[in-house]
């Protein structure tokens, strides 16, 4: 890659949640001049502050494991230099399922096993002594994976941007993009109402929005996909345990998670929408109420108190777009991270400032996520 300053390259970051911090973070410690623009008021407003907040290891492909590691490894190092301990406690999850889902279970022991984090294979009585609200729950087999946890996604994304800008990123909020200046396949400037901004190489991290990003800049076309999702809070129950560990049925798509004294949970709903922010549809609180008494029924009377609905953004295959566009190779994709932004932050982060730099990147690990896996992008 050609760069337009010797030594120190020029990467504008589009988008301040998790995607574009972490970039900025790993891009800054590199030693690239870095720009951050974010449309929004404040870092992080969309997905990465409207998520459940479960760094969740125990996943189905190794790859993606690998990269929920490095941003425990980062969290673990936060709290080593003395930051606020809710920033991660590790609390570990069940991942639960019938006898149709032991095969999905057993795969998620494979990726943990391959990644050397520590998990436990239970059946019911066991996972029920761990978590009391599990007694009589519908599941007949559950993954205890120790290294999961809750993290504190305000801190973390704020985190992530604290250290780029003290290595000297710059972050500009309240500044969206609206145009990009291009010739021959190469991105020079990225255009905002007050500016026009030269650079070598820039990220598009902008969430649900990224597909508006790429058609703006002329790059592929793919088919991008924001679902909504909605996380309900109940009020406080007596025999939740804040520190228990997060509860997932992969069969019966419900969730819940201890929220202090009461619990967050999910239906798991995954409406295809146009990027925005999703109105609250309250019918979806009563099936996920309803679908906690059916699976859970020891919480069947919780009563929900509040909820919000955010994006998840998915492209085809369900896997991530991290690395450079076909067309436009100075256009590095880092979008895409359906339901796993936060636990991958700091790993995604790394991948998409090592292509916006030209680092070698390890090659495995990356394969999966490049853009140019699609043959021929819609
Ligand atoms: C309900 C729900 C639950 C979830 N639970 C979890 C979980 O427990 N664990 C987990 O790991 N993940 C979870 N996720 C997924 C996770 O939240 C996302 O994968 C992650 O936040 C995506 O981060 P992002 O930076 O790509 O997108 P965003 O956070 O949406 O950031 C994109 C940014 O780009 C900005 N932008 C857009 N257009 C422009 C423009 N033209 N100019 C400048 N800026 C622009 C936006 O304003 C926005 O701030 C959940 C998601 C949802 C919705």
């Amino acid at each position: 890659m050609n760069f337009t300053m010797a030594n120190k390259p020029v990467v504008v970051v589009i988008g301040a949640g998790f995607a574009g911090a972490a970039t900025a973070w790993r891009l800054a410690l590199e030693g690239a001049r870095v720009i951050v623009l974010e449309r929004e008021p404040g870092p992080g407003s969309h997905a990465s502050s409207q998520n459940a907040s479960m760094l969740r290891h125990s996943l189905y492909e190794p790859e993606v494991v690998a990269l929920c590691r490095e941003t425990s490894a980062f969290l673990r190092q936060a709290l080593e230099e003395g930051k606020d301990p809710h920033l991660f406690r590790p609390i570990g999850s069940l991942i639960l399922g019938d006898k149709a889902q032991e095969e999905k279970l057993m795969r998620i022991g494979k990726s943990l096993r391959e990644q050397g984090l520590p998990f436990a294979v239970l059946g019911p009585r066991d996972a029920a002594r761990i978590v009391p609200a599990l007694d009589g729950a519908r599941f007949d087999l559950a993954v205890h994976g120790s290294a999961d946890g809750l993290v504190d996604i305000h801190q973390l994304v704020r985190l992530y941007l604290r250290k780029a800008a003290e290595l000297g990123a710059e972050i500009r909020l309240g500044t969206a993009v609206q145009g990009f200046a291009a010739e021959d396949g190469v991105i020079l400037a990225v255009q905002t109402a007050r500016e026009e901004i030269p650079c070598d190489s820039v990220v598009n991290a902008a969430g649900a929005w990224c597909g508006v990003i790429g058609a703006m800049a002329g790059a592929g076309r793919f088919h991008i996909e924001p679902r909504r999702r909605h996380l309900f809070v109940t009020k406080p129950l007596a025999m939740v345990n804040p520190d228990w560990p997060f509860v997932w049925h992969v069969g019966r798509k419900v969730y819940f998670r201890p929220d202090g004294q009461a619990l967050m949970i999910s239906p798991c709903d995954e409406t295809v929408v146009s990027p925005g922010s999703p109105r609250l549809v309250d019918e979806l609180g009563e099936i996920a109420i309803k679908r906690v008494a059916e699976v859970f029924p020891a919480i069947g009377h919780a009563v929900i108190d509040h909820g919000w609905a955010g994006l998840r953004t998915f492209t085809d295959g369900e896997h991530f777009l991290v690395g450079p566009d076909p067309d436009l190779k100075n256009f590095i994709w880092c979008a895409c991270l359906g339901g796993h932004g936060m636990s991958t932050s700091a790993g995604v982060g790394r991948l998409a400032a090592a292509h916006s730099l030209g680092l070698p990147v390890d090659e495995a690990l990356a394969k999966p996520f490049l853009p140019g896996r699609f043959a021929s992008a819609v």
